[in-house]
């Protein structure tokens, strides 16, 4: 038995055998396959010689632009191991004699080449081992990216074990199948753990070396809430966690009897609670949770895990849906944030060194407006079936907000040009998660007509620690003073201009900080569902007055420790 720490990504435990998926394992499979599946193997294979050329060529593009041509032509050379005949052809006629599927075929023709050339006296062809080891490790990965059994296609209850998973990995999982992951690297916030949270499948991540240490079939203890993994327990951990897990549903049971009753304090200040969603399949669970409304739906999950962009028409029936299921309650569509750990293989969106701070969100949609219009269009025609709003991730300044809302407007012409109807009053917002959204607050309140404070990216960029990253987690504070007193101004400006400000991060979902956002006068949080019984409890339990008084008390601290153990202490009393 061994224990392995990682960060809680996803509350939870679970017990199964592991998984382990994911490109990085290159530990080649050998399967059998039959005649029938030669021309699909073939096909894998030439796809995997397309996406190897192309990541070859962008490559050779980046070192061009940052080191120079010279450096770049390098590369030349493992564009010309993609062109060899020789190697491609012998692949084929082995994978057709063999009948053994193409990665181990190609793993055992690249292995041939590497032995002849080392065994040649002349240095040149020596040199060239290299070149056919990095090409041939990149097309492998290629190869195994797409060979590999889809998260969809898993036939038993497992726990996924990875060494990274992409938010597009997650949101394939199914929870009757995948009952809990664990990941080598990934933060908190990331995309990956946000959508686990969402799936409510308990994940840990950033465990280092979960991949190195866990076979396929172990048997593993995964424990999102504590961010813990047990490989292969004994008999008496096991009877343990079995009995830990029957405690927490115990405690979730005094939460779950307020989740249908509005979130009101003891002297009668209410603040609305609503979800996030990634898909709309998680709106019967948000129902069940107790959430009056959509505050973050993030749009971007709908273009994941399918070949072509989703069209005007099928957003527009995706929307309508979400937005008459939820009637009387607000939704908040957020339009298209992709970039940063979210990728889509429809739009060819460049490898970027990094991809937080580059093409990314409203960045991206700007540029492309035929892409953003579709989604804007969409969304306002949806509009006439319930009560949609819709905000702009990542907006820095007013610039952005000006620019969005004329092409908003563009739409809007067209639409009534066409007579198509929409709601001609329909809120548009911006989501505070860059800090200099979050110091022009004032500025931008003038010109929104709502703010959304979006922690997850506004921390990473406050403190300067990617969300993502594991070996910086420690740093990741959202009780760091700067932090608070940011959030502070988003609230006062907002207030000050008359607009509401809600919070989507998902600091509006951990517990610790309901009192600190409720004493600085939020008007809505949104979270994850699982976490709205206990959230709506708490509120339920103080008055405004209490909540203010602690906010004064954090706002003196210096630090993010002394915060958070103030507020924990603060949580304890007002829960016991
Ligand atoms: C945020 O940044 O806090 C947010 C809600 O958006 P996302 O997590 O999708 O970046
Ligand atoms: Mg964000």
């Amino acid at each position: 038995m061994i224990t392995l720490k990682g960060i809680a990504a996803a509350p939870g435990i679970n017990i199964a055998p592991a998984y382990k998926f994911g490109k990085e394992d290159l530990e080649i499979p050998k399967e059998q396959i039959r005649q029938e599946e030669i021309p699909v193997q073939i096909q894998l294979f030439e796809e995997a010689l397309i996406s190897t050329r192309r990541e070859i060529i962008e490559l050779q593009k980046r070192i061009s632009t940052e080191m120079g041509q010279e450096e770049a032509q390098i590369f030349d050379a493992h564009l010309l191991v993609l062109e060899d005949r020789m190697l491609i052809e012998e692949v084929i006629s082995r994978l057709k004699k063999d009948q053994i599927n193409v990665a181990f075929i190609f793993s055992e023709v690249l292995k041939k080449y590497i032995e002849v050339f080392a065994k040649i006296e002349d240095e040149y062809l020596r040199e060239r081992i290299a070149d056919l080891n990095d090409v041939g490790k990149r097309i492998l990965r290629n190869l195994l990216g797409k060979e590999h059994k889809s998260l969809k296609d898993l036939k038993e209850r497992v726990v996924v074990v990875a060494h990274d998973l992409a938010p597009s990995d997650t949101a394939a999982m199914h929870k009757q199948m995948v009952c809990a992951f664990v990941a080598d690297i990934g933060g908190k916030t990331s995309h990956t753990a946000i959508m686990a949270k969402s799936l409510e499948i308990p994940a840990v991540v950033g465990t280092g070396e979960a991949t190195v240490k866990i076979k396929t079939g172990d048997i593993l203890i995964v424990d999102g809430t504590m961010g813990m993994v047990i490989v292969n327990p004994d008999e008496e951990t096991l009877r343990n966690y079995q009995e830990e897990e029957r405690k927490l549903k115990g405690v979730a049971e005094r939460f779950l009897q307020v989740k249908d009753l509005p979130a009101v304090t003891l002297d009668g200040k209410e603040v609305e609670i609503s979800a996030n969603i990634e898909l709309p399949d998680e709106i019967p669970s948000i129902k069940i949770h107790g959430a009056h409304g959509i505050g973050l739906y993030r749009t971007e999950f709908f273009y994941m895990n399918r070949k072509d962009a989703p069209t005007e028409e099928e957003q527009f029936q995706a929307y309508k849906t979400v937005a008459e299921e939820l009637s009387p309650y607000p939704v908040i569509i957020r339009t298209l944030d992709l970039g940063g750990d979210k990728f889509l293989s429809q739009f060819e969106m460049p490898k970027e060194i990094q991809p937080f701070l580059g093409w990314r969100a409203i960045r991206f949609c700007l540029a492309r407006p035929d892409v953003f219009k579709m989604q804007l269009r969409a969304i306002l025609r949806a509009s006439s079936f319930g009560k949609l709003k819709l905000m702009y991730p990542m907006i820095s300044g007013v610039e952005e907000l000006r620019q969005a809302n004329a092409i908003l407007e563009e739409c809007k012409n067209e639409l009534r040009q066409t007579r198509v109807p929409f709601d001609e009053n329909i809120k548009v917002g911006v989501m505070i998660e860059v800090p200099s959204a979050a110091m022009t607050a004032d500025l931008l309140a003038r010109e929104a007509d709502f703010f959304s404070i979006g922690t997850n990216d506004l921390i990473q960029y406050a403190l300067a620690v990617d969300r993502t990253n594991e070996k910086v987690a420690y740093l990741y504070e959202p009780a760091h003073p700067a932090v608070l007193r940011m959030i502070k101004n988003i609230v006062d400006s907002a207030h000050a201009n008359k607009i509401w400000v809600g919070m989507c991060g998902e600091m509006a979902s951990d517990e610790i900080f309901t009192l600190i956002l409720l004493g600085l006068g939020i008007d809505e949080m949104s979270m994850p569902s699982l976490a709205i019984p206990q959230i709506k409890y708490i509120i339920r339990s103080v008055t405004m007055a209490e909540a203010r008084t602690i906010v004064e008390e954090a706002m003196s601290l210096s630090t993010a420790k002394a915060v958070e153990h103030f507020l924990q202490e603060k949580l304890k009393a007002i829960l016991k």
